[in-house]
């Protein structure tokens, strides 16, 4: 989005009280989630009553009688019902596929699906977004060579649910296979002109053939986010979640047989209805067992609406949050730990902050080079590869080769 209103002539701001107009991505997705944001557009509201703000993200979907008026104002204004003051602006949308795409960053971040036909019984965002369509495959092909040609070293498949990709007869494995080799350099011993990263994926036979392409590219980072949500099968199809626990660990094991240091991203939900203190410590085992990298973690909070929201054995709150702040503290150790494994090892930098000549490895992994020396034609978005010598509080130094 970024990119598309530098591209329409807008500037980017270091402070908010410079702005001309102020974008709030928004998230509806949990209650706390939703809590916060609207907090936030509250707050900038008051500061900044002179200042334009639109809402994006699943907040904007939300139901208008649900949101504070702060929202629900700001969400007007994207949405044109109360252009009163913008008439003779543009809001841009979309890059037109002439126009040039701006850089701020090396990492570009390509939509390829929106919606979602799942039925999870904690989830609005079906309700908000209507069911799965994709982005066609060619338009996809076009943008990714377009975001190769402006320099981008690192492009991120987002979406509400990527597995669901399907257009023309491609699915999310065909798309990923097809964009990795656009990334790929024309003599294979060179560095990639750019990598592919995977957004969040769900278990099933579509993300262990999405694994398998993985392999075969050198090209496609090497980490896994899998929305996993809980160790417990009860748990899992309580939440209709079209999975078990073993096709979870089926997933995480297929990745780590393409690098045993591949990484692996967990978000986890605590408290859901009827969980039991074992079904928490399934959760808390599968963690212990499968070691991800990074481990988000929600305690479940009811969305008015979802099946799950008039389930009778809710869980207390304060048990809820107890579990969450248990999950994180394993998790936090097993990130350090597994950090630890990277030492001696080469790893792949794209590099994002040239100053700090710092950026991130294809595992995730947040990477600092320490030789600077030898990096004095090292710019930002350059790929680079570093052996890692030290591993500090689940981030990593490494030394250029
Ligand atoms: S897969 Fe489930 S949790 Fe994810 S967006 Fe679809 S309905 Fe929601």
């Amino acid at each position: 989005m970024e990119a598309d209103y530098l591209a329409k002539g807008w500037e980017r701001t270091e402070s908010h009280s410079d702005a001309d107009l102020i974008v709030v991505r928004g998230c509806s997705v949990t209650r706390r989630a939703q809590h916060d944001c609207e907090r936030l557009v509250a707050h900038i509201k008051a500061k900044y009553p002179a200042t334009r703000l639109i809402v994006t993200g699943c907040l904007r979907d939300e139901s208008a009688e649900r949101l504070s008026p702060a929202v629900r104002r700001a969400r007007a204004i994207l949405e044109g019902m109360n252009a009163a003051d913008d008439e003779d602006e543009e809001t841009p949308q979309e890059i037109e596929e002439d126009e040039p795409i701006p850089m701020r960053t090396a990492r570009a971040y390509l939509k390829i699906q929106d919606g979602c036909s799942g039925k999870c019984s904690f989830c609005i965002v079906p309700q908000f977004r209507g069911p799965s369509f994709s982005i066609p495959f060619s338009s996809l092909m076009r943008k990714t060579e377009r975001f190769i040609e402006a320099g981008y070293t690192e492009i991120v498949l987002t979406g509400c649910n990527l597995i669901l990709y399907a257009s023309g007869g491609k699915r999310l494995p065909e798309l990923v296979d097809a964009l990795a080799r656009l990334g790929e350099s024309a003599d294979e011993k060179s560095r990639p002109r750019c990598r592919i990263r995977l957004g969040s994926i769900e278990p099933g036979a579509c993300a262990l053939e999405t694994v398998d392409v993985m392999a075969a590219h050198a090209n496609v980072c090497r980490y896994l986010h899998v929305p996993a949500q809980s160790g417990a099968d009860r748990i899992l199809t309580a939440m209709k979640r079209p999975y078990l626990v073993r096709d979870v660990v089926e997933l995480v094991e297929r990745a780590k047989r393409v690098s045993a240091l591949a990484g692996i991203g967990f978000d986890l939900m605590t408290g859901f209805p009827g969980e039991t203190e074992m079904d928490f410590l399934s959760t808390e085992g599968l963690i212990k067992r499968l070691c991800p990298s990074n481990v988000h973690v929600f305690p479940y909070s009811e969305r008015p609406g979802t099946i799950a929201a008039g389930l009778l054995d809710a869980i207390p709150r304060e048990v809820r949050h107890d579990r969450a702040r248990r999950l994180a503290a394993v998790a936090k150790n097993h990130r350090s730990q597994f950090a630890k494994k990277f030492i001696g090892q080469q790893v792949q930098i794209v590099i994002e902050d040239e100053k700090e000549m710092s950026g991130w490895t294809g595992e995730y992994f947040q990477c600092r080079i320490d030789n600077k020396g030898r990096c004095a034609s090292v710019k930002r978005r350059d790929i680079v590869e570093a052996r890692v010598t030290m591993a500090r509080h689940g981030a990593l130094v490494a030394a250029v080769v």
